[in-house]
């Protein structure tokens, strides 16, 4: 090793789903959404003026974080905007979790938190989902340097109601409590509203699931102003301009859009229903899901070799080699049409 590696920070890196790019494939592992954002947004993007990216764009996202605010029912001073939730949570996560006390979240959920914990060398416990992998919310009550969880919890697909992050949070005045609801327009409860009564709560959302602009990269977060404030000076420590101009103006158009929205994710919960009896008449077990995305397992035939199988032919669904979950696939919900040659694919091999 040559001596400047020394001074390198070494880290793990989080492992996105592969983008592969096969004309015929059906891509159901990045619980992307199948159909396009709103039409609004097409149009905005076809008429954008070029001539504005000779500019800055407003540090502050003026019209996305305004329409965000108006939406969400909160002022503009509680709303924070990065490029997606990873970068609103990452910038959450260098925010508020400095001391020595351990912050908390479970040991199956987003694979992204243990490796901002270790970037920013956070300490943190993993208090084990119960055997229906349920979070098991008395082992959130005791002295700690944070707690997150994702409400629906991924990759499990499991919501917990609001009132159980209302006693979470309530056990916990003394720590900042992120909830990531990147997947509540799909069936969960919102914990926006709590926001308002405890000013230690953040509610982390994106534009990347139902909104379908994954690729526009747009997150954003709710709380009190005094949280917003903190990640505000932390970000304009390292980036002042983080929202590219195009992104502003796209997430603007998306969220003017309401009929659309509700159609697509309305589309996308029925395309979900109707899967469900299938996995399980094909002899999988699903868990009764709040997401755009399901968690199977199959009585007999191992989850890594549907996942290799499937991948021959093109079809690429999620699967995880960790503990706890590494006989478990995680499929994205697509289209009716895509679901059905996943079913199809599926029913030759089993
Ligand atoms: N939170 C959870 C639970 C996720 O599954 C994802 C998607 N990988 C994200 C946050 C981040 O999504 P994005 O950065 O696209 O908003």
């Amino acid at each position: 090793m040559a001596a400047w590696e020394n001074n390198v920070r070494k880290i793990d890196p989080y492992v996105p789903g592969e983008q592969p790019s096969y004309a015929d494939m059906v891509k159901l592992n990045t619980n992307e959404n199948p159909y396009p954002p709103a039409p609004g947004v097409t149009k905005a993007l076809k008429e954008l003026d070029t001539d504005a990216l000779r500019r800055y764009p407003k540090p502050d996202a003026h019209e996305l974080t305004a329409a965000l605010a108006e939406s969400c029912g909160v002022g503009f001073n509680n709303v924070f905007v990065g490029v997606g939730s990873d970068d609103v949570l990452g910038t959450a996560f260098l925010t508020f979790f400095k001391g020595r006390l351990p912050v908390l979240f479970p040991d199956v959920t987003y694979s992204f938190y243990p490796v901002w914990a270790a970037l920013y060398d956070i300490p943190y416990e993993t208090p084990a989902l119960d055997e229906n992998f349920r979070i098991v919310k008395e082992d959130y009550y005791k002295l700690n340097g944070g707690i997150v969880i994702a409400n629906p919890n991924a990759p499990t697909t499991i919501a917990e109601p609001v009132s159980f992050i209302e006693d979470i949070v309530m056990h916990n005045q003394d720590s900042v409590v992120i909830v990531d609801e990147a997947y509540v327009d799909f069936g969960g409860e919102t914990a926006l509203e709590l926001t308002k009564k405890y000013e230690n709560l953040l509610v982390v959302r994106t534009f990347s699931k139902s909104r379908s602009m994954a690729g526009m990269r747009i997150g954003f977060a709710v709380g009190s102003e005094k949280l917003i404030s903190y990640m505000m000076a932390v970000r304009n420590s390292y980036n002042s301009y983080t929202m590219t101009t195009p992104s502003i103006l796209c997430g603007t158009e998306s969220l003017k859009d309401e009929a659309y929205f509700r159609k697509t994710v309305d589309r996308i919960i029925a395309t979900r229903e109707n899967a469900i009896p299938r996995f399980r008449k094909m002899g999988f077990k699903v868990l009764n899901s709040s997401a755009n995305f399901l968690f199977v397992t199959h009585e007999n035939v191992p989850a890594k070799e549907i996942f290799m199988k499937l991948r021959e032919r093109h079809i690429f669904v999620r699967y995880f080699e960790k503990p706890r979950i590494d006989n478990y696939l995680r499929i994205t919900v697509g289209t009716d049409e895509e679901m059905e040659k996943l079913f199809d694919a599926l029913k030759e091999m089993l």
